[in-house]
């Protein structure tokens, strides 16, 4: 696949913002290039200077845990900027369009919508289950990019594989699958696959499993020509230095991760008990994630209830697919026994 024929042609030709930092990404020296200040920062360590705009330790060592090469790795001021980016980078405004299944994260359209660029959706089945005959017919000629995601938000659910397959071999645009939530999942992800798919692109982030939300840091991994279109439009210095170190240092427990995960999935088994025994809950959908989608009577009402109690649910039942459905986090296990508690005193 060419990637160049696919990216918009003002991307292709641009002359990006260079500075000489970027050539001299994870190196030392004398720098008087960037005109700060040389002295010291008014507070914190080593804020007076620019970050690396490649984020070179960060790439080095997420290169070993993930087993991927450091320059097949984009990060980004979440993983929401790599999806603007991409965006960004291949769909003509006003002209071209992403095709997305739905329900699905909100962020596709957004983005889509911001850049003037079209959404077409094709439902999930009752199930969840990807409709892939139906995602490869709503393909058109300006359809540059199919957002998956996998396990997709807000249903839960791993999308098939089989199915994600079938797509990326015959689609001639990029597909893009967003794991925000893989580490959650029993299965693998697709990064061990990914490099049989030259079109493919992979999203995961830090706030999630990791517990890093607040740092804002999100990866993409896709064949080093897709990486370099990324790092050519992004911000030159998109990841700030306070969270470069922060995730470099969260690198060194990726066991704490683990840890994390694993007690995240006991609470949420607990939950799943626990609202499977409430008369107001008629369905729990199976997750592969740190979230339930729950079908109640009436999830409206039970929604403002808790908004009383200040307790706030996302309510998804806008959807026809998730009608009468919320969205509950797996919280900590206080704030989970408040919530069951609150739901037992009102359910009549
Ligand atoms: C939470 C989430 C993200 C993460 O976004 P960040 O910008 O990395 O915090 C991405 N995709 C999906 C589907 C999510 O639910």
């Amino acid at each position: 696949m060419d990637i160049d024929k696919l990216v918009r042609p003002n991307i292709r030709n641009l002359k990006p913002y260079s500075s000489a930092r970027e050539i001299h990404s994870g190196m030392n020296g004398i720098f008087l290039d960037a005109n700060e200040n040389a002295l010291e920062p008014v507070y914190g360590v080593g804020l007076n200077r620019y970050p690396d705009p490649l984020q070179h330790h960060v790439k080095t060592k997420l290169s070993q845990l993930k087993q991927v090469p450091a320059e097949q790795i984009f990060l980004g001021n979440g993983s929401d900027e790599p999806i603007d980016l991409l965006i960004r980078a291949f769909c003509e405004p006003g002209r071209d369009e992403i095709l997305i299944p739905s329900p699905t994260y909100g962020m596709y359209q957004v983005c889509a919508d911001i850049n003037n660029v079209g959404v077409k959706q094709v439902d999930l089945s009752e199930s969840f289950a990807l409709q892939v005959d139906a995602m490869l017919e709503a393909i058109s000629d300006h359809t540059k990019l199919i957002f998956l995601c996998s396990p997709n938000n807000p249903t839960g659910n791993l999308l098939e594989k089989a199915g994600i397959r079938k797509i990326a071999g015959r689609f001639k645009g990029l597909v893009v699958i967003d794991e925000a939530y893989v580490d959650f999942a029993e299965e693998p992800g697709w990064l061990p696959e990914r490099e049989q798919y030259e079109n493919m692109v992979i999203l995961q982030t830090f706030s999630k499993a990791w517990g890093m939300a607040a740092s804002r840091v999100g990866m993409a991994f896709a064949g080093s020509a897709i990486i370099g279109i990324l790092n050519r439009i992004k911000y030159p210095y998109n990841v700030n230095g306070l969270s470069q170190e922060a995730v470099l240092n969260a690198l060194d427990y990726s066991e704490k991760k683990t840890y994390l995960v694993n007690r995240i999935l006991e609470e949420k088994k607990w939950l799943y008990d626990e609202l499977s025994r409430l008369k107001s809950v008629e369905t729990i959908f199976h997750s592969d994630a740190n979230f339930l989608l729950v079908r109640f009577k009436d999830a409206r009402q039970i929604y403002r209830e808790m908004l009383k109690k200040h307790i706030l649910l996302r309510d998804r039942s806008n959807h026809p697919l998730t009608r009468n459905c919320l969205r509950i986090t797996v919280g900590s296990p206080e704030e989970n026994k408040i919530l069951i508690n609150y739901l037992k005193e009102r359910d009549i």
